[in-house]
């Protein structure tokens, strides 16, 4: 730290991302992108519009703000993109927290909530999960926070269901809740419907996991008009280009194949589920994952340790020190090839445990 920064950031401790290493070739299960690469027509238009790149891109995103309204059944009024989900969740915490306004969110959960908390200096409420790792709605009730649930939740993959997820916002008339749909493709049913019912519900997306573009960092956020016109004060205030224009051509491109998208979604949960069988079969133990990755556990091997033997020979997960969840590794589902190389390493290292 310099001696010129500013008291407000002395003690913060920032994100940590999971790791993207150079020094050889991993693979790489531990930050749940997708093994697929992007759909060729986002290739193609993102490689076109590279041609001019010495132009501004459109502030407004209105292309694909509004290809992307029309997919989801909402007004071209009631969607932000942003800059990954990461940016949309910003703009939320900026928005609707502050000294008098706190949030709250489960204790664990994605790691960037608190990070927003401790940056903007917000007060926040971390609701232990219940011992099964699932959420009890009734914590964040009438609440008088901002609430940030993610749905399937990180690192577990247990999502709620959507009458659960109603029961919050019903039960929250004056808070606004954000409903974070990161992995929601991969086996569950978003809430974004609900956006036209409920004033105080702001449901994030991304372009991250289930489209193949977590390099192109595309993020959007679905509300009614009023949310969307805060999200936007914020987002001129900020950074009016959030959206590059290479970026704004391939999330063009991707949803324009949209069958591309459905049939890597459809592979994922296939790989999941034979994942799971395996593993079960070495008895591993895991939560009831619904999205891109698993959550697991095995009585003989420590968690950091299998995290660390599986580094060493080539597989990257990821293991989080936080001490109730320290026995378990956060595994991404990939190609049925890397779930095959996964499941022989796990293999060997088991073998060599006894
Ligand atoms: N929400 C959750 C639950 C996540 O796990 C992540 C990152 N992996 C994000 C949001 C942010 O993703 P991105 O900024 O790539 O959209």
């Amino acid at each position: 730290m310099s001696r010129f920064l500013s008291d407000k950031y002395s003690k913060l401790i920032p994100y940590t991302p999971g790791e993207q290493p150079k020094e050889m070739e991993y693979i790489k299960l531990n930050t749940n992108e997708s093994p697929f690469s992007p759909s060729p027509k986002a290739v193609k238009y993102a490689a076109k519009e590279a041609e001019r790149l010495n132009l501004y891109p459109d502030p407004e995103c209105r292309v694909l703000t509004q290809k992307l309204a029309d997919k989801l059944g909402v007004e071209f009024d009631e969607v932000l993109l942003t800059n990954g989900s990461d940016e949309i969740l910003n703009f939320a915490f900026m928005a609707y927290c502050d000294f008098k306004n706190g949030a709250i969110f489960p204790d664990i959960t994605y790691g960037f909530y608190k990070v927003f908390a401790d940056l903007y200096n917000i007060d926040a409420v971390q609701v232990p999960l219940n011992s099964d790792f699932t959420i009890d709605i009734t914590k964040y009730f009438n609440c008088g926070r901002t609430v940030f649930i993610a749905n399937p939740n990180a690192p577990t993959g247990i999502a709620l269901s959507l009458s659960e997820i109603e029961k919050i916002i019903i039960n929250n008339p004056d808070n606004i809740v954000v409903i974070d749909e990161a992995y929601v493709d991969f086996g569950n049913e978003s809430c974004v419907n609900l956006i036209h019912k409920y004033d105080n519900l702001l449901v994030t997306q991304t372009f991250s996991k289930s489209r193949s573009m977590a390099g192109a960092r595309l993020g959007f956020g679905v509300g009614c008009k009023e949310l969307i016109r805060d999200l936007n004060t914020v987002k001129y205030s900020t950074n009016p280009y959030n959206i590059n224009k290479m970026t704004m051509a391939a999330g063009i491109g991707v949803l324009e194949d949209e069958e591309y998208t459905l049939n890597n979604c459809r592979e994922i949960v296939k790989n999941r589920e034979f994942v799971t069988n395996e593993l079960k079969n070495l008895g591993f133990e895991m939560t009831n994952s619904t999205a891109n990755f698993i959550f697991v556990k095995h009585n003989e091997i420590d968690g950091k340790e299998l995290y660390l033997k599986l580094k060493e020979n080539g597989v990257l997960v990821r293991h989080f020190d936080k001490n109730i969840i320290s026995q378990y590794n956060r595994i991404t589902i990939g190609t049925k090839s890397q779930m095959t190389t996964l499941l022989d390493t796990i293999k060997r290292i088991m073998e060599e445990q006894i």
